[in-house]
């Protein structure tokens, strides 16, 4: 009889003694590529009535893109983080945003007053690190990869030895210059493979672009937030439709008062290449690139302003996910 009754107790408040471990991301190292799959497992075993994993597809150098919803919603935003390798501090955020909001999804509980029960409406995608053999290369630097492949590397990186600038992915293309709008108009940056600005032959021709424009297109979000840093800038404009453009900019506005993030101002040439300007481009609907950080010159964000940023940040996913229940 104890023994029945030990198991049918185990059984109510076995998750509640999972989520009494603690924390599952820890934010207080820098976010690694093998950090993030680990994670992923813990954190889909731990809320499995709220969280679900996919992978998108691989890198160019063979490592699996998971992407992690989070809420039962029949309708999605997207989140991504880590389009380029010096900027993993956003896949710490977004990982962190992740686990925050199951755990008030479970409890029916609320973030920064934001009712987490959004989530029975829209669910949240996240892809938390679009380039991780980006974030490889930043982080360890040659000695992570083959012999063959070291000295392709150093040239990419202009023969210098820190990596700690690497922007680019895996084989020297910068994905944040690589999606179908405006990339024609891209005039500057090099014209090979490189640690940064180089925008490939062809939009989409690296896999990690073309794994995203499909998945997006399976989904079929209605708002797209893609991280960068640094500068606390948000940007919010590419060519929007007239129909669409004050719509987007009030939603801009709150975003920036949520994050204190400077709304940056339409430019008058609006270049392209990005992932947000293809989204706004092809579905009509809000996309939002917010650079975290102070200003940093050329290299990843210091932990210490993790905290600062997470603040700023916290409320973003369900704030979003609430201003998708007005898109068409
Ligand atoms: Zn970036």
């Amino acid at each position: 009889m104890l023994q029945k009754v030990l198991i049918v107790l185990f059984i109510l408040i076995g998750p509640t003694i999972v989520h009494a471990e603690g924390p599952i991301v820890n934010t207080s190292k820098p976010y690694t590529y093998s950090e993030l799959l680990k994670d992923v497992v813990a954190l889909r075993e731990t809320f499995p009535k709220s969280i679900e994993v996919d992978v998108i597809g691989e890198t160019t150098l063979g490592r699996e893109i998971p992407a992690i919803k989070v809420g039962n919603g029949k309708k999605h935003v997207l989140f991504i983080g880590s389009h380029h390798g010096r900027e993993w501090l956003t896949t710490s955020l977004l990982m962190k945003m992740i686990e925050e909001y199951a755990v008030a999804y479970e409890k029916n509980e609320t973030v920064m007053n934001l009712e987490s029960s959004i989530l029975n409406d829209i669910s949240i995608w996240f892809i938390p690190m679009l380039n991780p053999d980006g974030v490889m290369i930043q982080q360890e630097g040659i000695t992570a990869f083959p012999l063959a492949y070291q000295q392709l590397l150093l040239e990419m990186n202009q023969n210098d030895l820190d990596f700690k600038k690497w922007k680019a992915n895996g084989i020297g293309i910068d994905l944040n210059r690589q999606y179908p709008a405006g990339w024609e108009k891209l005039k500057k940056g090099p014209t090979t493979q490189s640690y940064q600005f180089y925008k490939g032959k062809h939009p989409l021709e690296a896999k990690e672009t073309k794994a995203l424009v499909d998945f997006t297109y399976q989904i079929d979000p209605l708002i797209s937030v893609s991280y960068h840093s640094s500068g606390r800038v948000l940007y919010w404009y590419y060519k929007n439709d007239l129909q669409v453009v004050n719509r987007d900019y009030r939603i801009a506005k709150r975003l920036s008062k949520l994050t204190g993030y400077k709304l940056a101002k339409p430019p008058k040439k609006a270049t392209g290449g990005g992932f947000t300007d293809w989204f706004i481009t092809e579905f009509k609907r809000p996309a939002f690139t917010p650079e975290i950080s102070y200003e940093v010159n050329n290299t990843n964000p210091p932990l210490s302003v993790f905290n600062e940023e997470w603040k700023r940040n916290k409320g973003v996913g369900l704030m979003i996910a609430n201003e998708a229940r007005k898109i068409k």
